[in-house]
């Protein structure tokens, strides 16, 4: 008899243990298949963790337990859908995220072979038919029939779908002059590849690749200005690693995987290459998970969860930006895939991992200041071309507030009418998406909220439709007021779209994209739009913190920030350090081919650090005067911080929960770990239902997870809650 280890695909703490099960089928699956089981009387997808053959008749077995086993259904799997190395990693990042196991799993796996119901939904292998001339005897063949067979003869293997005389094949195929052959179809294409040349390194950039070659330590972070030249430097180093028989892992955040950076790798490295990011549908991401398992792809490129990639003998993990955070998974497990890279790298022999950023975090600046990563540096633009210019604008100042505009300032207007006069290139930048903030009554002050999350409701002028930027929902725009039934309902506060409007006012000859989530909505809309502002089909691209990254215009001289301080305003730790490196890579775009760039800065806040030192583009300033304020707050890098999250339908229950957990951690540790809360996040309710949150802050890790194991282990046998686990909680 076959006893089966399973753990179950529902993602819960209480159930984070494996179940056993009879499976009646005389050859043993393998472990790391998925199974279908019996559960609380319904069929689910499990994840068999072992396989154990029981000398025992299953009475006789289930005598000894002292209760009853269920019996498996089916095996989906004829081999194990994940590697033993990411078996083991998906250990260590449940152990270190304080995740259930299967949370891992689910999370390293593309949606057609994750451990989970709905994966039956989703695309499995396709596949065409070819055929091949095997035997070329023509005796007894019509004409018609030697014709195809001689064509078919000449080429190795032909798609049946071009053929066009399907009778005379058939004939050949009874006959046995042609076989016809299955072979699985890719679905991913990429097109478009035009030869970008490749440039020598610099002697700088060439410095920074021999350091990193001839060092032997695992986490290397480059720190090099915005336009330094690092994607070049990563080019090189890739190839280093393919050409010593290794490979490489390649991330980048979602929108840098542009035709432009693609392209240089496909040249590069041509079929070599599999990309991984979440623009691929659910076929083509299966096909290019399928073909990097097979060994097929020597260099894979991709987001956040590509650093599951099931590539073997890996040399070499990039992580560009690394201080972006969609770095960070929001939902269990919330792991950082640079935390993930670091404990993948230890898994190959000679593996080195590569940090790259302009403004990196704060956490890996320091851990290189203290030698635990190995700083690399590259604190000049490429050619000596210089960081644009900069001008702080205050909207405070009435000198510089243009009556006409309540977006433009007098210095920011005339600046782009003088770019496109010279016939140069725009980039205006404001990290709020829609039109307006909210919509607010004026005769009640009732604000339109969205009925799940509690609130505000923004408008988006290009489909008039009220929006909830957490969980989607849509409502058409109201005349009067749902709650008086005034008619007198406002706008307040400006987004994106409204600076597309004002654009249009002032310069009406000006050609305008505008760049954030609402156009990624389409697939590939958002690279259609970036290629459409490269190729200088627009003068001015408006956009959100989307447009700030890694992109490489030349022909862009001027970017204004429409207001800077936007994100001050918010209760993060992190706030000054995102407006920071907001300004920093904004400015960035600026000045990066042969004309020089310049910056404008709009802020109500003109004398904050954040905006000083990300004007002067002075990184290593920000850091000494955010670490010491870090310091004093005792705030990361100095203490890690962590979150707990109660959901539950009934709103008191949650907040008794949280309230009992702090008292239990305060009591356990002495005082020596900080909880902080309850508080109600912003978006307090959701299908889970009413959420309250607590804060733990603390230097000794060791310690906090002992006591998180027995906070799991308590909450998750009470009814009528779940919980959720932020581990190195971003805020
Ligand atoms: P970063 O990512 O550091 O901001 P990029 O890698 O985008 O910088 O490079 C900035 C610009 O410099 C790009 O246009 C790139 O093509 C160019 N460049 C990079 N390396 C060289 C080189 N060795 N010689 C000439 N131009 C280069
Ligand atoms: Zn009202
Ligand atoms: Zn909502």
């Amino acid at each position: 008899m076959i006893v089966l280890k399973v753990l179950v695909e529902h993602a819960a703490y209480a159930l984070n243990r494996p179940f056993s099960y009879v499976y009646n089928v005389e050859k043993p699956p393998c472990v790391g298949a998925r199974v279908v089981v019996p559960f609380n009387n319904k069929d689910i997808v499990g994840y068999i963790e072992n396989v154990e053959i029981v000398n025992k008749s299953k009475e006789e077995y289930e005598e000894e337990l002292g209760f009853n086993l269920n019996v498996a259904k089916s095996v989906i799997d004829s081999e194990a859908i994940l590697t033993k190395e990411l078996r083991n990693l998906a250990g260590e990042v449940a152990n270190y995220y304080h995740a259930p196991l299967i949370s891992v799993y689910q999370a390293m796996l593309p949606p057609s072979l994750k451990p989970t119901s709905s994966s039956f939904n989703n695309a499995k292998i396709q596949y065409e038919k070819y055929v091949k001339c095997i035997n070329s005897n023509e005796e007894g063949l019509t004409s018609k029939q030697i014709e195809l067979l001689r064509l078919l003869n000449i080429s190795s293997e032909v798609k049946k779908s071009e053929i066009k005389s399907l009778s005379v094949l058939k004939k050949l195929i009874d006959n046995g002059n042609v076989i016809e052959i299955k072979k699985e179809k890719m679905r991913y294409r990429f097109e478009n590849i035009k030869n970008l040349k490749e440039y020598p390194l610099t002697t700088l950039q060439e410095q920074v690749k021999n350091e990193f070659l001839n060092s032997n330590d695992l986490v290397y972070l480059l720190e090099g200005v915005t336009g330094s030249g690092k994607t070049e430097v990563y080019i090189k180093l890739v190839k280093e690693t393919i050409d010593s028989g290794k490979s490489a892992l390649i991330l980048v955040p979602e929108i840098s995987l542009t035709p432009v950076m693609l392209n240089r790798f496909y040249t590069l490295f041509e079929k070599n290459v599999a990309i991984l990011h979440s623009e691929l549908t659910s076929g083509e991401k299966y096909d290019e998970y399928r073909r990097i398992l097979r060994g097929e792809a020597k260099v894979v490129i991709g987001t956040r969860s590509a650093i599951f990639a099931p590539l073997d003998n890996i040399g070499i993990i990039i992580i560009d930006e690394e201080h972006v955070e969609s770095y960070k998974q929001d939902n269990t497990p919330c792991y950082h895939a640079r935390e993930v890279a670091i404990m993948r790298a230890k898994h190959f022999v000679g593996c080195k991992v590569l940090l790259g950023s302009a403004t990196p975090s704060l956490e890996s600046e320091a851990r290189a200041y203290k030698g635990v990563y190995h700083h690399l540096k590259m604190l000049k633009r490429v050619n000596e071309r210089e960081l644009p210019k900069t001008e702080i604008v205050s909207l405070q100042n009435f000198k510089n507030i243009d009556y006409t505009s309540s977006i433009f300032s007098i210095p920011l207007r005339n600046a782009i009418d003088e770019c496109l006069k010279r016939k140069e290139q725009v980039v205006l930048l404001l990290n709020r998406r829609g039109y307006s903030t909210s919509v607010l009554c004026r005769d009640c002050g009732h604000i339109i909220k969205c009925p799940d999350c509690d609130i505000p409701l923004v408008y988006h002028s290009f489909d008039k439709l009220l929006k909830c930027h957490n969980c989607g929902h849509v409502e058409p725009e109201p005349h009067t007021c749902p709650k008086c039934g005034s008619k007198y309902l406002t706008k307040i506060g400006f987004g994106v779209e409204k600076i597309e409007e004002e654009v249009h006012k002032l310069f009406p000859n000006a050609r305008t994209l505008r760049l954030d989530s609402d156009v990624g909505k389409l697939k590939n809309n958002i690279v259609t739009t970036l290629n459409k502002f490269a190729n200088l089909e627009a003068d001015i691209l408006i956009g959100t913190q989307m447009i700030a990254k890694g992109h490489d215009f030349p022909n862009v001289t001027l970017v204004g920030l429409v207001l800077a301080d936007l994100g001050l305003s918010l209760p993060s730790i992190r706030s000054s350090e995102k407006t920071f490196q907001l300004i920093t890579q904004a400015i960035g775009r600026a000045g990066r081919g042969e004309k020089a760039g310049k910056a404008i800065i709009q802020t109500y806040m003109p004398s904050h650090y954040s905006i000083i030192y990300g004007a002067r583009q002075d990184y290593q300033g920000f850091f000494a005067n955010e670490m010491k304020i870090r310091k004093i707050q005792q705030n990361p890098p100095y203490t890690f911080v962590s979150t707990l999250t109660i959901s539950s339908n009934s709103e008191d229950l949650a907040e008794e929960y949280i309230i009992k957990t702090m008292e239990l951690v305060s009591q356990n540790s002495n005082g020596t770990i900080i909880a902080i809360g309850p508080t109600k996040p912003y978006v307090y309710k959701d299908t889970l239902g009413f959420k309250r949150q607590c804060m733990f802050k603390y230097k000794n890790k060791g310690q906090f997870d002992e006591i998180v194991e027995n906070i799991i282990k308590i909450l998750s046998k009470k009814p009528g809650i779940s919980i959720k686990i932020n581990i190195d909680a971003l805020d």
